[in-house]
Parts: structure tokens; C-alpha cells; sequence
């Protein structure tokens, strides 16, 4: 019987790709995901998507749309709600939580820019849904099956995350969940793994780039990189990002902070606005010799 479990691995198989994953195999042509009239995963645009770790308040992220603008790229990192590691919060470490909806709403009144928000639970995806222009499923939710069903329903694009224990064969099984809703908008992304060694006391995960050229082979669904949140370490993320780059990467997610060391969250990994102005025109550098638009 080929639906069976009897020999569940790691690796994908031929067989895998025909049964366990049929909508986000390989085996069906490639997808190209349209956001809007100028910017779309899985062809010859690569997009980036950044801004802050968290959008903090309102003057904050105000300063980062801007920073957008002048770069002219749209796809802004607008998280409200974060996975944090330990239940506690002081004034230094916290999320905004609800009162974030209202800045979402002001954001898309102020700029033109396209909201990328992480959504843990399903309570909240009626309050979103009017903000927000793609929903992101973060690593530690990728398995999370409800949470990724009901929020396919909504029909908007999803950037599913790759968890930092998951092999490909689990994101793709991940992904499907999201396929058999309808919803044909599924973008994956590589952000670390966990490493015996990750080269510095502070990095929790590595960034698994050999999972960019092996994802291309084994799926039809466009695959991101974001080597901020694989590496946590700002020195590291300019490299790694034209890397990804360089290894195929159909997008990429990249953290900013006018403050990066006192960012509420992962103060470690974001890059000032200079350093990202700068790296978003190494990009363009490279990707014109790639035949790559970066928008
Ligand atoms: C994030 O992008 O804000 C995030 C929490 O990332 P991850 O789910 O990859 O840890
Ligand atoms: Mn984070």
C-alpha cells in the first residue's frame, strides 16, 4: 500500500513525491506566486521582505516604511504577535500584541507598502486579515495543522517557515496541509536549523543553504531565505543574504531596527538602516547579473 507509514524517513523519496506531497512536489510545474502588479515569488523578481523584528510602535515602524520607500521595496515585516521563547515581559522585551492592529490599519493608510505578519493563533485571524497582505506560520508553528488549514482558508499568500528541527520532507507534509485548502499561494522558507555548532555562543541555528537548491528539486513552491533570524548575528546576515542569493533564493527576509541593539526583540541580528541600504544594492548588483529583479 503506498499511502502507509511504515518506513518514515527523513529523505524524500520518488514515491513521496507522488503520494505524500502530490500538490507541492516537484511534479507539478513550477508556481509563481503573484503579491501584486510588481512583485511575485518564484520568477524572475526576487523579493525582499524587511523592516523590524517586531513593529514596537507606531513611530518606529513609520521610520522603516520610509526606509522602504527610499529603497523602493514594499514588503514590509509587520509582526504584532511573537513566538518568544520565555512567557515574560518588561518594558525592554515585549511584543505589541493587539494595540498593533491599529498601527497595521494606520501603516496602510501612510505608505504603500504590503504587510507580512505572523499569525499564531486562528482567534486572530478575522482581526487581521484586513491588514495584513501575507500571513507568515513561524518555525515553531510549522506543524501546527489547524493554525496553518484555517489560515489557508483566508486565501492570501502564506510564507510558511521552516522549522529549525524539520527536514524538507516534514515542510512540504506542512505545506500540503495549506495546497489541499484551495490555497495555491504557499511560500517556504529556510531561516537555520539546529547545529551541533553554530560558531558562536550567541547563534542558536545555521542556516541550511544547501536546503534552497535541494527545495527547487524536490517542490513546485518558491523558497525564501532568512538569514537573520538563521544566524542572529548582524555581521553574518550581509554575507549570507547575497549567498542565498547566489544559491537561488526566490526571496529574502531581512531585519532592520534605526536601533538594532535596542531592538525589543533579537537586538543582535538586525542591521542598521545604512547597512540595509547598502546590502539592497549589493543585491541589485548581483541580481542584474543573474537576470534578477529586486523589488
Ligand atoms: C520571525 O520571523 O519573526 C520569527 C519569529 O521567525 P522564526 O519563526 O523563523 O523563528
Ligand atoms: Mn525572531
Amino acid at each position: 500500500e503506498i499511502m502507509d507509514n511504515k518506513f518514515p524517513g527523513k529523505d524524500i523519496t520518488d514515491s513521496d513525491l507522488k503520494d505524500k506531497f502530490p500538490l507541492s512536489s516537484s511534479i507539478n510545474e513550477k508556481k509563481i506566486i503573484k503579491i501584486d502588479n510588481d512583485i511575485s515569488f518564484g520568477g524572475d523578481v526576487v523579493p525582499i521582505i524587511s523592516g523590524p523584528n517586531g513593529i514596537e510602535n507606531k513611530d518606529l515602524i513609520f521610520k522603516c516604511c520610509e526606509v522602504l520607500e527610499k529603497n523602493n521595496l514594499k514588503l514590509l515585516r509587520g509582526q504584532i504577535y511573537k513566538p518568544l521563547t520565555f512567557p515574560y515581559r518588561s518594558k525592554k522585551y515585549y511584543e505589541v500584541g493587539d494595540e498593533g492592529l491599529k498601527i497595521l490599519e494606520e501603516i496602510k493608510k501612510n505608505f504603500d507598502v504590503l504587510i507580512v505578519s505572523e499569525v499564531m493563533e486562528t482567534e486572530k485571524l478575522e482581526l487581521m486579515k484586513d491588514f495584513v497582505d501575507v500571513f507568515q506560520i513561524g518555525a515553531r508553528n510549522m506543524q501546527n495543522f489547524p493554525l496553518i488549514s484555517k489560515t489557508a482558508k483566508y486565501n492570501k499568500p502564506i510564507i510558511l517557515k521552516r522549522h529549525f528541527g524539520c527536514s524538507i520532507r516534514d515542510l512540504l507534509g506542512s505545506s500540503e496541509y495549506a495546497l489541499i485548502e484551495k490555497n495555491e499561494k504557499i511560500i517556504l522558507c529556510e531561516r537555520g536549523i539546529s547545529a551541533p555548532h553554530t560558531h558562536k555562543s550567541t547563534s542558536r541555528f545555521m542556516l541550511d543553504i544547501q536546503a534552497i537548491p535541494a527545495i527547487k528539486e524536490y517542490s513546485c513552491l518558491p523558497i525564501i531565505s532568512d538569514p537573520s533570524h538563521a544566524c542572529f548575528w548582524h555581521e553574518w546576515v550581509e554575507p549570507l543574504t547575497l549567498a542565498s542569493l547566489a544559491a537561488g533564493a526566490e526571496g529574502l527576509m531581512i531585519e532592520f531596527h534605526p536601533d538594532p541593539r535596542n531592538a525589543a526583540v533579537d537586538p543582535l541580528q538586525a542591521l542598521n538602516f545604512d547597512e540595509f541600504t547598502n546590502l539592497v544594492k549589493k543585491l541589485r548588483l548581483i541580481g542584474s547579473s543573474l537576470n534578477k529583479k529586486i523589488f
